[in-house]
């Protein structure tokens, strides 16, 4: 018997049975729920979590922590390539932890006395990002062609201070779920297939040379809320 496929457990555990489904679309298919999905199809469609739940491909699931409805066929379809999590095509709510692709490197952490413009007094905490160049993988948008790790060790800066070290504390699990970085084509120089910060911005300078330093008095609250769309928020931390 064939194991169960990574998004069919997801969608077991993220997602429950809708028996009589009213007449709304599906936003993912723009069909109505109480048609079959345009995803349907016999051998691919219908997986191990439909078989489990007894219901064919034409099914129609919640997602547990929204509410927010879709066919089976659609959410499974959607998730294939990302199953350990489910971001709601409706409201973006993140069920299970969102992972990226972040190549393979180092996060160092350290401390220095000097204290940043706009936080006086409390030190600052230095990050040391080390990633080098490799060959992409298959969850890299082309496996098989090199990436081009440039501009590192890349350092940056954060207050010491209370609301400082939350940041850091995020921003370990966010490199631990490979959020930090991605592949791409860097915005700044237009290099292809380089590695790339990955929209939680980070304070590269000490002052405001190039706009990526101090003082900016809203960049922890703003990082917060970036972190928080990548799922990463206290509540979420072990
Ligand atoms: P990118 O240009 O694709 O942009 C992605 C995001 O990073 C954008 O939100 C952008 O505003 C932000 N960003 C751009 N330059 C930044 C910088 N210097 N510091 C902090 N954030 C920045 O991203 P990318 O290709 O990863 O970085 C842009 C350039 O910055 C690269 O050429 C890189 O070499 C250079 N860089 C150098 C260092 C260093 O310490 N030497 C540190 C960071 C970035
Ligand atoms: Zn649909
Ligand atoms: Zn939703």
């Amino acid at each position: 018997r064939a194991p169960i496929a990574a998004e069919d457990q997801l969608l077991v555990q993220h997602t429950n049975v809708v028996q009589s489904p009213p007449d709304e679309m599906c936003s993912i298919c723009m069909w109505s729920l109480q048609e079959p999905s345009g995803f349907s199809d016999e051998d691919e469609a219908v997986g191990v979590a439909s078989r489990m739940a007894g219901f064919g491909s034409d099914g129609v699931v919640r997602l547990v922590l929204c509410d927010h409805l879709f066919h089976l066929a659609c959410v499974r379809q959607m998730v294939k390539n990302s199953p350990q999590y489910l971001e709601c095509p409706n409201c973006k709510t993140l069920h299970g932890e969102k992972h990226g692709n972040q190549p393979n490197g180092h996060m160092n952490v350290t401390t220095v006395s000097h204290s940043l413009p706009g936080y006086p007094n409390c030190g600052t905490i230095q990050i040391t990002y080390n990633i080098s160049s490799g060959i992409q993988g298959p969850d890299h948008p082309r496996p098989g062609r090199p990436y081009h790790a440039i501009g590192f060790p890349r350092m940056a800066y954060l207050p010491n201070n209370q609301k400082g070290k939350t940041v850091l504390k995020m921003l370990k699990e966010a490199w631990r779920r490979r959020l930090v970085f991605t592949i791409g084509t860097s915005v700044t120089t237009g290099i292809q297939d380089a590695v790339t910060w990955n929209e939680i911005h980070h304070k590269t300078e000490w002052t405001n040379f190039n706009g990526h330093g101090y003082p900016d008095p809203s960049y922890l609250d703003n990082t917060l809320k970036e972190l928080a769309r990548h799922g990463v928020t206290e509540t979420t931390l072990v």
